[in-house]
């Protein structure tokens, strides 16, 4: 058993803090402000940082197994450690084979089971390669225990088929109780705006918002929200634009709708492309002024449901360093930094409420993917999963320090104005600032769906 001592915690009311006890040992046993006396358990005092329930990054391509050179299990879950996650889902399509049955989802736990330093839960994915769509074999997969299915309007994988608007109506119509996370970006718009610009003019980094621009998302967006019905649960990932984020706010009202943004919407444009070059380069690509500007306004007000990495790396001197900006990989590694950055930007500078601030760490992908009350909250008796923040202790992002394959960052040489001190999984510190790493690798937990 472990007593934490003088955690600030949320009260669950706004900005409302306390300082508190917390007694557990894989799971939390007590929590309070005056704790009774145990005899014989290890105290940690935190002085007062902050500690909230594990943060959750429901959208990350770890690349295992597959495109290991990009990154793997245990790299990705050392970055996310280091950046106060307890908890990571993985997505279906980045891996050889695709999560898109059970055969293949078992092939991937054998793969990836011995290298997970945190809790994991996986995405499965359908994909037009399995057309006729087989009901059978993705109910298999559903009743496994993954979290929902992606699937994608748009692709650049042939492993991984993007489908046709009429392909995912049949699957909304024919597996209507499956959540569904989609990549909406419009193929049409994508391969007309590529036709349209000259060899020279791809090549161009200026030109990377032109061929995928605001329309793209905007017109998958609604066509998919246009067909969904009652019994149908759609999760939009990474919306880059304010007339997407509107349109699915709106229909949020009738449906079972919901959406993420990621940091690098709500940080930067695509006036900082040529700057930042293949440091931010993926997709969907970074939008306007007015688009960021929407994101953190929905950030603030606690509208978007909550926020992701889209973690997804690679070597850059292989995969980025190129002139042409057409050839250089879409993807970004951002799971060390999205805690710190959301706390220094949103709680610390913008004073979004720490009841909100949470909802969108933990609370509600855990709700949406069926992981809660066990991850995403500090409830009695649930998993033992704590993020510790230091908010007096800044922190300078040094790309080449970060931990994950990809060395390189948007966020490189901007300052924090808090850091991750300690990630705690089911009882156990997993990383803390001053040791590093303290857990060997494969202790993190496959996490099913409930
Ligand atoms: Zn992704």
């Amino acid at each position: 058993m472990k007593l934490i001592k003088n955690a600030l915690v949320s009260t669950g009311n706004g900005n409302d803090t306390k300082l508190v006890s917390i007694l557990f040992n894989d799971k939390i046993l007590e929590i309070s402000e005056n704790p009774a006396f145990h005899k014989g358990v290890d105290i940690i005092d935190l002085q007062g940082k902050l500690l909230i329930p594990g943060c959750i990054d429901a959208h990350v391509h770890f690349n295992d197994p597959g495109f290991n050179h990009r990154e793997d299990f245990l790299s990705g879950t050392t970055a996310a450690a280091y950046g106060g996650i307890t908890t990571i889902i993985d997505m279906p399509c980045t891996s050889i084979p695709p999560v898109t049955n059970k055969a293949n989802l078992h092939k991937k736990l054998k793969a990836i089971k011995s290298k997970a330093l945190i809790d994991f839960a996986l995405w499965g994915g359908i994909r037009r390669n399995d057309f006729p769509l087989d009901r059978k074999m993705i109910l298999k997969l559903w009743n496994e225990g993954v979290i929902g299915f992606k699937l994608y309007t748009i692709s650049g994988m042939e492993t991984f088929e993007a489908l046709s608007y009429n392909n995912i109506e049949t699957v909304l119509s024919e597996l209507p109780g499956l959540l569904l996370g989609i990549h909406a970006e419009d193929e049409n718009i994508i391969n007309n705006a590529l036709k349209s610009l000259s060899k020279e003019e791809l090549k161009l980094p200026e030109n990377c918002v032109k061929i995928r621009p605001v329309e793209a998302e905007v017109e998958a967006v609604k066509n998919i929200l246009e067909v969904i019905k009652r019994d149908n649960k759609i999760h939009f990932v990474h919306i880059s634009s304010k007339r997407a984020a509107e349109m699915i706010l709106t229909k949020k009202n009738f449906s079972d709708v919901t959406f993420e943004t990621c940091p690098h919407f709500l940080q930067f444009t695509s006036e900082d492309i040529p700057k930042l070059k293949g440091r931010i380069k993926t997709t969907p690509i970074v939008k306007f002024e007015e688009d960021k500007k929407f994101l953190c306004s929905c950030l603030k007000e606690g509208k978007v449901d909550f926020i992701t990495t889209d973690h997804a790396g690679c070597d850059y001197k292989k995969e980025k360093e190129f002139e042409d900006f057409s050839k250089v990989y879409n993807g970004i590694p951002g799971i060390e930094l999205m805690i710190p950055f959301l706390f220094s930007e949103f709680y610390l500078n913008e004073n979004v409420s720490l009841e909100t601030m949470l909802k969108l760490t933990s609370e509600n992908a855990s709700k949406r993917f069926g992981l809660y009350p066990e991850k995403g909250s500090l409830k009695i008796e649930t998993d033992a999963d704590f993020t510790v923040i230091d908010i007096r202790k800044p922190f300078k992002v040094n790309e080449k320090k970060l931990h994950s394959l990809g060395k390189y960052s948007p966020f490189h040489e901007e300052t924090f104005y808090c850091s991750v001190d300690k990630t705690i999984v089911r009882g156990e510190i997993v990383f803390d600032s001053i040791s590093g790493i303290i857990q060997k690798p494969g202790y993190g937990k496959w996490i099913k769906r409930k």
